[in-house]
């Protein structure tokens, strides 16, 4: 039988060398776009010898023409460091790219999933947040860039959809962590396992009361593959796809210490501004739908993430 051919954007990254790892495991054939702005070589490497997996170097930006099946669309820097580094390009990518691979996709009567965020409701005022909550974004400010990019390419993923009648697949994913985060991109959890493993001082931002709720990689790609797979067309989302488990940033600074057995002390430094105070996902959909939950909890998912890193710092 013909094997599926399936298109990853951002195949090069984090949560996107992980997919393309899932996929190729699955049997398909896949090939990874990356302009490699903050994708790495090294998250890939280890696929490079399997003749079903391809890279090409490109700009979702720009229009793209391959032949595919599938294509999950991941292609956007995600760390407020990347994304914040040049806003007016984090736009463009949210947006012509979307633009670009809904094209795409409707020439060729591919399925297409959008990697949507949490942040498109904001700064929230519900919680836990339900995928009805319409979110409170600031249209202006510096992390908007990539909110109000993120925001457009669902509104453009659903009008191709009820226009074009094209097969979407929306994910709001909450904050995910694991194995090949970038120790250089700021987020928290990469943070304070280099910190910890290092014994320098770990940056809480603020009081380190804000929350967030931390999901392991292996999980979100069970949860945005069966998402894509298992549901039918009907279902397009958009779904939260999380780990609903929530800890203060303090909380996560005092686990990390502990499980590393380090000497840091913490230290609270400004908090950035327009950042949330509180990011729970409300689940019930994805569970409903889809029949998936996460399964590893934060402290079993930080015993890896703790060895990635342990590992990465001695090829420095
Ligand atoms: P990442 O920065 O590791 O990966 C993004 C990838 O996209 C990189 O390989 C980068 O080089 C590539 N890229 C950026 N702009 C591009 C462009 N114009 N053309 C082609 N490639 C481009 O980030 P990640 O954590 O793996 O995130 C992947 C996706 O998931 C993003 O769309 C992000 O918004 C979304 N997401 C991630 C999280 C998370 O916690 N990691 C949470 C919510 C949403
Ligand atoms: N596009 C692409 N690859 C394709 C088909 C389209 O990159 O195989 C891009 C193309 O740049 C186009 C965009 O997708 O501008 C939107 O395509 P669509 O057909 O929706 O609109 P139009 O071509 O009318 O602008
Ligand atoms: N944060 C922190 N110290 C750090 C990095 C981040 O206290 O060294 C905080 C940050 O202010 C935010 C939370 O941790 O409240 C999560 O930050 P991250 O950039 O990982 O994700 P996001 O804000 O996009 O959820």
């Amino acid at each position: 039988m013909k094997k599926k051919r399936v298109l990853v954007t951002g195949g090069s990254g984090f949560l996107g060398s992980h997919i393309c790892e899932r996929l190729l495991d699955m049997g398909r054939e896949v090939i990874c776009v990356d302009n490699f702005f903050t994708g790495r070589k090294e998250n890939i490497l280890h696929l490079m010898d399997n003749p079903f997996f391809e890279i090409i170097r490109h700009d979702i930006t720009f229009p793209l023409y391959v032949e595919v099946d599938e294509i999950y669309n991941l292609a956007c820097p995600a760390s407020p460091i990347h994304y914040q580094f040049d806003p007016v390009q984090t736009t463009k990518t949210s947006v012509h790219g979307a633009i670009n691979m809904l094209g795409l996709a409707k020439r060729i009567k591919a399925k297409i999933f959008q990697a949507s965020t949490s942040e498109v409701y904001g700064d929230p005022e519900i919680h836990p947040q339900t995928e009805g909550y319409w979110g409170n974004v600031n249209p202006i400010g510096i992390r908007s860039c990539y909110d109000e990019g993120k925001r457009c390419a669902e509104t453009l993923f659903f009008d191709y959809n009820r226009q074009h009648k094209l097969r979407i697949k929306v994910g709001r994913i909450f904050n995910t962590y694991g194995p090949r985060m970038a120790m250089d991109d700021g987020r928290v959890v990469s943070n304070f396992v280099v910190q910890a493993l290092r014994n320098e001082d770990i940056t809480v931002y603020g009081k380190g009361e804000q929350t967030r709720s931390f999901c392991y990689v292996d999980d979100l790609v069970t949860g945005i593959i069966t998402l894509m797979e298992e549901t039918p067309d009907e279902f397009t989302g958009p779904v939260n796809l999380g780990n609903p488990g929530e800890f203060t940033i303090l909380e996560l600074a005092q686990t990390v210490i502990e499980m590393v057995g380090s000497s840091s002390r913490i230290v609270f430094k400004d908090l950035p501004s327009d950042d949330p105070m509180q990011r729970k996902p409300d689940i019930s959909l994805a569970r409903k739908a889809m029949g998936w939950e996460p399964t590893i909890p934060l402290r079993e998912g930080l015993v890896n993430t703790v060895e990635y890193f342990e590992n990465y710092l001695e090829t420095l």
